[in-house]
Order: structure tokens, then sequence, then C-alpha cells
């Protein structure tokens, strides 16, 4: 995917992750698409400055350079939400690409790809990129909305199961 591509598709990512987060279509979600977009399309930018400093498609288009990212919140407080335009950017060089990427550099130099990856400069370039990001806003709102009512109906099953454990106990000992 072209620079282009990928600064689209942050912007929308942003601009729908905004409204998943805060639906409300008020200064909330204005403010939330303002707190997350530039850190996310300045993550999608990050990992083609590769083109310049080392391999490009491996240097910095890596599970490595992703879990340092992903690092920085937890350790430095800072960069929170730049992971998610570092995956973004992969995401579209899979799809959006014949090439693809080499996720286990430096170990391993094989770039991943798929047979449905379209060319970047083919027409089919920008419906491809729209795609992409209609999957990646399901993705987010099923883990924003779906996923922490799941873990929560699991959490009570749990303590569930804990209780019926506890009450076989006494019976035991009675
Ligand atoms: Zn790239």
């Amino acid at each position: 995917m072209n620079k282009r591509g990928h600064v689209l598709n942050a912007v929308l990512l942003s601009i729908g992750i905004g409204y998943i987060i805060q639906p409300s279509g008020d200064v909330e979600t204005f403010r939330t698409i303002a707190e997350v977009s530039v850190p996310i399309v300045l993550g999608a930018l990050f990992p083609d400055v590769d083109t310049a400093f080392g391999k490009h498609r491996k240097t910095l288009h890596n599970l490595l350079v992703l879990g340092v990212v992903l690092a920085y919140p937890i350790y430095f407080d800072n960069l929170q939400f730049v992971w998610i335009g570092v995956v973004t950017h992969y995401v579209l060089d899979v799809f959006g690409s014949k090439r693809g990427i080499a996720l286990f550099y430096p170990l391993w130099d094989e770039e991943f790809g798929l047979p449905i990856g379209v060319n970047v400069s083919s027409k089919w370039a920008d419906a491809m990129m729209l795609s992409v990001t209609a999957f990646e806003l399901a993705v987010a709102a099923f883990i924003v909305y779906v996923l922490p009512a799941e873990i929560q109906a699991q959490g009570q099953q749990a303590v569930g199961l804990r209780a019926v454990e506890g009450l076989q106990q006494v019976v035991v000992f009675l």
C-alpha cells in the first residue's frame, strides 16, 4: 500500500474508533477522535521509514517492532495509540500489495503476503483499503463491546464454579 492509502486508512480508522468508544456524536466523540487520530496516523507512517533506513518491508515491518511500540505505553506511559497505526500498516501491506512483509525479521527474512493481495497501483487498491478499514472497525467494536461482556460472563461462571466447589467441600467436611 502507498502512503496515501496508509494515511486514509489511519484517518478513517481513527474516526471509526472515536465513534466506537464515544458513540454520542458530541464533543466527547470529537475529543476521542482528536486523541487517537494523530498517534494512529503517525503509527501508520512509521513502518515505511525503512524505505530510507534499513531494508524495506523488513526492518520496520515485523512483530519485534510492534512489540517495542506496544511496550512504550507500559514502560514509558507514552505513545498510547501508535501501535494501532503500526498494526493497520502491516495488515494493509499484507492485503494491499502482492509482496507481503517479513513478520519475523530479523530472525527470518521470508516475506508473508496473501494470494488475494492486490497490486499497490491497481484500481482495486482503494476498495481493498476500505474493506480492510471496515473489517478493522468490526474487530475494534468486538473488542470494545462484545469481549468485556464475554469476559465478565466467564468471570461470573468462575465465581459460580468456586461457590459450587466450596459447597462440595462443606458437604464432604460434614
Ligand atoms: Zn509498508
